[in-house]
């Protein structure tokens, strides 16, 4: 069943790229396995996949032994660090996409390991959503390039749910001009619902859970 439902995302991937005038290999798919088991993730590097998305550092670390065999994939922190996980966050994922503070970004360049991490930028004013504010960003992007440790190389978002695709589409476009006047290439936008439109929009990175793996359990 994974297998059929890479190749359809894939499909789409390939279709919506087309419809932008893009590459496929412009764009990375990142397998998001939060909730499901660590097979998950040997499933789908089985397949080819090598880069993952995890959301708690909490979860991750029950996963985190069975994954060191698997030494050139990559997993990105797509979910809300808190300061007090940095130090295990450092040590476990290769991104941290979800950096929304400069004290947070200190903290995460005294680990002394190299790091790439990205923005979370918070685009709607919905209570529940982390991220910096787009007047945040001219300090925050001086300050994290002022960490030795750490490499900025984009910015990442979450538009407000919607069951419509085209509803996010102003979202990502702003993200992408956000980007733009920071200098920034990576753009981490897109989800199971809308990952088409966020592609249109420039996704260099898609972050897919749901139509790889299925429905989640609640957690
Ligand atoms: C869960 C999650 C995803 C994947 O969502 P799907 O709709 O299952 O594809 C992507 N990004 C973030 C930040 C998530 O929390």
């Amino acid at each position: 069943m994974l297998l059929e439902n890479l190749e359809k995302v894939e499909e789409r991937i390939v279709r919506a790229a087309q419809r932008a005038g893009r590459k496929r290999d412009e764009i990375t798919l990142i397998a998001v396995t939060k909730v499901f088991p660590v097979s998950a993730i040997h499933d789908a590097y089985a397949l080819g996949l090598r880069e993952f998305g995890e959301n708690y550092v909490q979860e991750f670390e029950g996963k985190y032994a069975s994954t060191l065999p698997l030494n050139d994939a990559r997993f990105h922190l797509i979910g809300h660090l808190q300061s007090n996980k940095s130090k295990k966050a450092g040590e476990m994922f290769q991104v941290i996409q979800t950096l929304d503070s400069v004290k947070l970004a200190r903290r995460l360049s005294e680990l002394n390991v190299p790091l790439e991490v990205m923005i979370e930028v918070k685009l709607s004013e919905e209570e529940s959503k982390h991220g910096a504010a787009p007047e945040e960003l001219p300090a925050l992007v001086e300050g994290i390039r002022g960490c030795a440790n750490l490499r900025l190389t984009g910015l990442m978002t979450m538009p407000p749910w919607s069951e419509d695709p085209e509803a996010p589409r102003p979202y990502f476009r702003r993200l992408r001009a956000l980007a733009a006047q920071h200098g920034l290439q990576k753009l981490s936008m897109g989800m199971t619902n809308d990952f088409e439109t966020a592609i249109e929009e420039g996704a260099t990175h898609v972050r897919i859970g749901t139509a790889l793996f299925g429905k989640r359990q609640k957690k």
